[in-house]
């Protein structure tokens, strides 16, 4: 979001010209940053082979997969409906990796018959897949390398409590099993949480997961999940992917000529390639001066944006409808009927009724976490790209409220 004449712009479209097309709350996604942080991944690996699986739960409308695609990436995938979205936005299997955790065997059935790439995250279901494909179906394998990684508890996942992922304690258990069987193990997995600082953790995790490798003949990938850190507020820490392209690729590099093999090196990010380009374009809807606080209170709310509340995430919020004049400090919160702090205590330019706010990093997790909440519309969104405004999501309607609510006799 850059000032042009005077205004807030995205590839010099003024934002409040979209809010006021649209409407509030809208979501709007920066297309020309979501391109330009792929390029700068690719740029950081280019010493390798290195494929981008985009975790599609971060921002899975269909547009922006199809950008993705365009842009040369592959998806991972969390679900089976994750899958088929990513298929009928034109990706190959052969492009989509299948991460599920904790779901029926019948699922897993389902995604191999539609030839994605799997990757298994317990041993029950190795042992499973073992008994129901032997060596006809490759697989990959999701180890759990017990780093502490990640700004949040919630989103941490490679610690000794987490469910995600075989324990790399549990190796000799998953070699008897692959041996067993004969599976056939084309790749192994790590996805240490979100939020990695630094190329430290990636480098611990990627050692272990080396060593892990030897073990297994036949590789071809190896996946080192998401998790790259990005900046939600000035002078926050983030990963800093030029050292890490380096750093990974100089061991990557040293472990496939000890391996006897090209492999490739595989990354998933979600926030890295999507968080900057959105905003969520919410209309003040009252100034509330409180004993203690100035609220303002805006158009949407947890339903629409859980992060704050759920990671105590913190996102930057901009008055889009004022350049200039005094700043006042203000805690933003929703419409909903529940504690809603979007912001706290956060300064601003002067906030009037009817001013429209952008809340920033908005792209990855927030459309789709958002919810119906106080049966309320999920918002719009809109994708900026070139210098145009194409409409990628409808807003809700009424309708949709009603859709699958038979009417039932009583
Ligand atoms: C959520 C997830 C990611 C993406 O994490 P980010 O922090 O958004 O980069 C990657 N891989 C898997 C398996 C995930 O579950």
């Amino acid at each position: 979001m850059e000032i042009s004449n005077q205004r807030y712009c995205i590839q010099e479209i003024p934002l409040l010209d979209v809010a006021k097309k649209y409407g509030t709350p809208v979501y709007v996604y920066d297309g020309e940053k979501i391109l330009s942080q792929v390029e700068a991944l690719k740029q950081a690996f280019s010493g390798v082979t290195m494929k981008i699986k985009y975790a599609t739960k971060a921002l899975s409308n269909l547009t922006i997969l199809k950008l993705m695609r365009q842009a040369g990436t592959g998806v991972d995938a969390v679900s089976i409906e994750e899958v088929q979205l990513c298929m009928h936005a034109g990706f190959a299997a052969a492009e989509i990796m299948y991460t599920p955790n904790c779901v029926d065997f019948e699922e897993i059935k389902q995604a191999v018959e539609l030839g994605v790439t799997i990757n298994i995250d317990n041993i029950p279901m190795l042992e499973h897949f073992g008994t129901e494909y032997g060596p006809s179906v490759p697989l990959c394998i999701r180890l759990n390398p017990h780093i502490l990684a990640g700004g949040n508890a919630k989103i941490s996942v490679g610690h000794i409590d987490s469910k995600f992922g075989i324990s790399i304690l549990q190796l000799k258990h998953v070699l008897k099993i692959v041996q067993a069987y004969d599976l056939r193990v084309v790749g192994l997995h790590v996805h240490t949480g979100s939020d990695i600082l630094d190329a430290e953790v990636f480098l611990k995790g990627a050692e272990i997961l080396f060593d892990a490798a030897r073990e297994f003949g036949q590789l071809e990938f190896l996946d080192f999940g998401g998790g790259f850190k990005v900046a939600y507020k000035d002078g926050d820490i983030t990963t800093d992917i030029q050292d890490v392209g380096k750093k990974v690729s100089a061991a990557f590099q040293q472990f496939c000529k000890e391996y006897g093999k090209e492999l490739e090196i595989w990354f998933e990010p979600g926030k890295f390639l999507v968080s900057e380009c959105g905003y969520l374009l919410v209309k003040a809807n009252v100034v509330k001066p409180t004993p203690a606080t100035t609220f303002v209170g805006v158009d949407s709310g947890l339903n629409h944006l859980l992060r704050p509340m759920m990671y105590d995430a913190y996102h930057g919020v901009v008055n889009i409808s004022k350049l200039d004049g005094p700043e006042r400090v203000y805690t933003i919160v929703g419409y909903i009927c529940e504690t809603d702090t979007i912001a706290a205590d956060r300064k601003l330019r002067e906030v009037k009724e009817g001013d429209v706010l952008a809340i920033k990093n908005a792209g990855a997790y927030g459309y789709s976490m958002a919810s119906n909440y106080n049966s309320r519309f999920r918002p719009a969104e809109v994708l900026l790209l070139h210098g145009r405004d194409h409409l990628i999501r409808k807003r809700e309607t009424f309708e949709d409220l009603l859709k699958n609510q038979p009417t039932v006799d009583l």
